[in-house]
């Protein structure tokens, strides 16, 4: 998932020091490695991870160093084209984790409803998607052991998104109501 517009440094072409400029070059670089929409990689459900080996440990460090620069919040491993249940996410600012095979447990009743980006989908498309509001999520960390998670608001909905991405599910396919879907989706058609 995308981090908040707000969230993000945005360029500025006036910088003196050019930190900005760099910072949005790092995250172009970072965002060529993300498979993009219509991409039908996105589309294919994952398989099980079953190997904790050092590649998988390598894979992690990589998933999140893209993630860093691309200013996501999450990145699950079909964005970068590989069929495998695992996605990394940032818990806190310059931190990432690693969330493998995992299943959420139980939902919440209660929904809201909230925009959300995609560093597949472009920095133009965001969304309104209804989610639970909580959620129970059982996994596997980065080197086999089982990890579970509480959570609620924003990590139960960034959890629920890298979640989809697993299952060959996009936030637009999620979108309620046809005016936001069709603006999401002329957006997204291919430019010439
Ligand atoms: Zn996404």
């Amino acid at each position: 998932m995308e981090a908040s517009t707000s969230k993000r440094t945005r360029p500025r072409r006036d910088a003196d020091d050019g930190t900005d400029t760099v910072d949005e070059q790092r995250r172009q670089m970072a965002l060529r490695h993300v498979r993009q929409y219509p991409d039908p990689v996105l589309r294919v459900p994952t398989d099980e991870v079953t190997e904790f080996d050092e590649e998988l440990a390598a894979l992690v460090e990589r998933m999140a160093s893209i993630m860093g620069d691309a200013h996501g919040i999450g990145l699950a491993a079909p964005q970068l084209g590989l069929r495998l249940r695992l996605f990394v996410y940032q818990p806190e600012e310059g931190m990432a984790e690693a969330v493998v095979n995992p299943k959420i447990t139980w939902s919440s009743d209660e929904t809201d409803l909230d925009e959300e980006g995609c560093l597949s989908l472009g920095d133009a498309v965001r969304v309104p998607v209804r989610r639970p509001v909580a959620v129970k999520v059982e996994a596997q960390t980065v080197s086999g052991k089982p990890k579970s998670w509480d959570l609620d608001d924003y990590y139960a909905r960034v959890f629920q998104h890298e979640i989809d991405h697993l299952d060959g599910v996009l936030m637009i396919d999620r979108v309620e109501g046809d005016e936001f879907r069709s603006g999401a989706m002329a957006l997204l058609r291919p430019r010439p």
